[in-house]
């Protein structure tokens, strides 16, 4: 049912130089889905991201979102259209307070009494960073930084969020908060897209996944299969 589906990746080939990172890459999200990603370090799950944001061409397939092809967009037009990417490691502005960093977040949304709605939902939702707003971001730590980064993009009024390992670097605790935060977003309506490499919390969370190897999806299921798979029990689970 190509109404429902939000993010769609056909037969995705992307290069860098004479490296084939992705081959034949094909994936879909449907509205209102949690959907992750799960792979090893260098499987290509960030150079997916990249693909579907317009920050690395494709060589050949087609990327759509929402039915439209995107694969040739500009990444601000791509946000224009409703989705939005946390990015790796946060890349929050650091020198900037954090009010600054949600006013960039803005910056494709009318500005004026706008701002201030989503501002104080964006401050409901994480607390955190309604106490620091006067911060600057880069004293902050990595958990208030990925809070940080998760706000600024729904500033954008995004239907779809894609993040690229927002676990990465955080205490337990955090990383509990961050998936939290995850599912309340979807359950406000975002669809969400989730590159992981902590496959158990990933996909305690999602409703279903891929598993990238070395460029290739080597398997997809519901959440639940995965979690019981002997492939991601003994690679990204620990063995158990
Ligand atoms: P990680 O979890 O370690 O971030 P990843 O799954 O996100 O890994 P990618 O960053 O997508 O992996 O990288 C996939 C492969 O492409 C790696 O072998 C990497 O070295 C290579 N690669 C990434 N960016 C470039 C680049 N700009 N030029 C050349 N090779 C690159």
């Amino acid at each position: 049912n190509s109404k429902s589906t939000a993010l769609r990746l056909s037969d995705v080939n992307t290069y860098y130089g004479p490296s084939h990172v992705l081959q034949n890459i094909s994936l879909e999200v449907n509205q209102g889905e949690i959907v992750c990603l799960l792979g090893a370090n260098a499987a290509g799950k960030t150079t997916t991201m990249k693909t579907i944001f317009g920050l690395v061409r494709p060589q050949s397939g087609s990327v759509q979102f929402n039915g439209q092809p995107i694969e040739r967009k500009l990444t601000g037009d791509i946000v224009r259209m409703g989705l939005t990417l946390v990015p790796e490691a946060r890349r929050i502005f650091p020198r900037m307070t954090v009010l600054e960093n949600l006013e960039m977040g803005a910056y494709t949304r009318p500005s004026g009494a706008e701002f201030k709605v989503d501002l104080e939902h964006i401050c409901q939702i994480f607390p955190r960073l309604k106490e620091r707003l006067k911060q600057v971001a880069g004293t902050m730590s990595g958990g208030e930084q990925q809070m940080l980064a998760m706000g600024r993009a729904l500033m954008s009024h995004p239907s779809m969020v894609c993040m690229d390992e927002p676990s990465m670097g955080l205490s337990p605790i955090m990383v509990e908060t961050v998936f939290e935060t995850i599912v309340r977003i979807r359950n406000e309506g975002v669809t969400v897209f989730l590159v992981e490499q902590n496959a158990s919390m990933a996909l305690s969370l999602a409703d279903r996944g891929y598993v990238l190897q070395t460029g290739k999806i080597v398997l997809s299921d519901t959440a639940a299969n995965l979690l019981n798979n002997d492939l991601v029990r003994q690679a990204y689970l620990g063995g158990a």
